[in-house]
């Protein structure tokens, strides 16, 4: 079983990712906390964000382990703790410049596969490309987005509680251009696979985005049911 979560950022995709991981006993994979891993094995290797094969040897080399639980996932590179140290505007600015580069994303897709893959029930990815490029067979893909706004609203609250002093304008130009660089990159660009099911959760609770991703999937789920007690229909 695999589920594709993709959309911008601040859509609601890792709450959302990690409700459905634990309802339905699944591994839950953060693939945006693994360019923010790369993102800040860069910043700290002081390398300029022009030097692209310093970046991709940086990528080769970087260990990152996703462990824990879905509520308390911890991220390891090269075996420390960086849970915290990667939720930085800086680190997540460097994180979408590292994911323009073809050979960093090809090294973590094949991470994520792996692991994926491996989940002994299946999984719950959230990202930019598991429906399109990681996972396209994936069994389920949503796609979340709002307007920047309201993602804009979200990420302030959220800084606010965590004592990050910028303000909501910042916010929203920081959002509007990781977004930007992520639907305009050439290489696996943030889009809406063929078949997704688009939720726009501007105006919606978390609860209500829930239970729409949980209706969907129990449909699914009795679609294939259906498709399994009948195997010779076409
Ligand atoms: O999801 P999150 O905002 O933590 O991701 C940080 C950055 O990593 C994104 O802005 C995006 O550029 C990149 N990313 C990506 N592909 C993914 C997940 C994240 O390019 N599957």
């Amino acid at each position: 079983m695999i589920i594709a979560i993709d959309g911008p950022s601040g859509a609601g995709k890792s709450t959302l990712g990690k409700m459905l991981a634990k309802k339905l006993n699944l591994l839950y994979l953060d693939t945006g906390a693994m360019y923010r891993a790369v993102g800040l094995a860069v910043l700290e290797s002081g390398t300029n964000n022009e030097k692209k094969e310093k970046i991709i040897k940086i990528a080769e080399n970087a260990k990152i382990e996703l462990i824990g639980e879905p509520d308390s996932l911890q991220v390891l590179l090269n075996g420390r703790d960086v849970s915290t140290e990667i939720r930085t505007n800086e680190v997540g600015q460097m994180a979408s410049i590292v994911s323009t580069i073809s050979q960093v994303r090809k090294i973590l897709v094949e991470h994520q596969r792996n692991l994926g893959e491996n989940a002994p029930k299946g999984c719950v990815l959230d990202g930019r490309d598991i429906g399109t490029v990681v996972f396209p067979q994936a069994n389920a893909k949503f796609f979340l987005t709002a307007k920047p706004e309201a993602r804009a609203q979200r990420r302030f609250g959220e800084d606010l509680d965590k004592g990050r002093a910028a303000t909501y304008e910042q916010t929203l130009a920081e959002i509007n251009l990781r977004d930007e660089r992520d639907v305009s990159r050439a290489d696996s660009p943030l889009m809406i696979a063929e078949d997704a099911v688009v939720i726009d959760t501007s105006e919606l609770d978390l609860r209500e985005v829930f239970e729409q991703m949980m209706c969907v999937l129990r449909e699914r789920q009795s679609d294939e049911r259906t498709r399994m007690a009948r195997p010779h229909e076409v």
